[in-house]
């Protein structure tokens, strides 16, 4: 079978929620076609999509390593394409955040720092327009919070990669195990490796070699339950 009228709700709650979280998204095609063949309904929507130049991503947070559903373009600009609704002044505090934290050695930015930039941009944006802005960039999954800092979100992540790059090609770093973007990840202090850390954990739950260029014990990694068995 292929794309439907059942296929075209999952779409509209993709679009709606901005980035559908797998969970969310498993749970809607089970309800709407009785069963869970996750590849097989995304694959039908993408055949669909294709003429258009968009297609459902699957996109991890890197902090989280939960997996989210993002429409987006195949089509991949060196300009961004932001939201039309975003304005001057949102825009510019956007790219200054996007610049702090892919430039940073941590991958994230604290809202201390968002909200006294405010005071030096071109266009005029009040602390409390600033906080309402930040807030929807995190409903929207543009960005991801916890503990008062910010991390790249993967609406971010599945939308502006070639952005990203061609804007920070000196920062822009890719993950060992996975080769995909990355912006925040852990970090292996004998070699300078760089990974994502849903991926080192899917990694270490295979092997426990450490760091997968050098062996190196990876620091702020729990390993799995015999821990007493790694070598250090
Ligand atoms: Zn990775
Ligand atoms: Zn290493």
């Amino acid at each position: 079978m292929s794309y439907s009228k059942k296929h075209k709700v999952l779409l509209q709650a993709i679009i709606q929620e901005g980035a559908l979280s797998e969970y969310e998204g498993k749970k809607l095609v089970l309800e709407l076609f009785g069963h869970d063949h996750i590849a097989k309904v995304l694959n039908d929507i993408n055949i669909k999509l294709q003429l258009l130049n968009m297609t459902i991503k699957c996109v991890n947070c890197e902090v989280t390593g939960n997996l989210y559903w993002i429409l987006a373009s195949t089509v991949q600009e060196k300009s961004a394409n932001f939201p039309l609704e975003f304005s001057q002044a949102q825009l510019e505090l956007l790219r200054n955040i996007y610049s702090e934290i892919i430039t940073s050695n941590t991958g994230k930015v604290s809202s201390t720092w968002c909200l006294n930039l405010c005071s030096t941009l071109n266009h005029r944006l009040t602390k409390t327009e600033a906080e309402e802005f930040l807030q929807l960039l995190v409903n929207r999954k543009w960005l991801f919070y916890k503990n008062g800092k910010y991390y790249i979100g993967v609406r971010s992540i599945a939308e502006l990669q070639q952005y990203f790059k061609d804007t920070y090609d000196d920062n822009f770093t890719t993950c060992i195990l996975c080769k995909q973007s990355l912006y925040y990840g852990a970090k292996c202090d004998s070699c300078d490796t760089t990974t994502h850390v849903y991926c080192l954990k899917a990694y270490m739950r295979n092997s426990k070699l450490g760091c997968p260029n050098c062996h190196s014990a990876m620091p702020g990694i729990t390993y799995s339950d015999d821990t007493n068995s790694l070598q250090n």
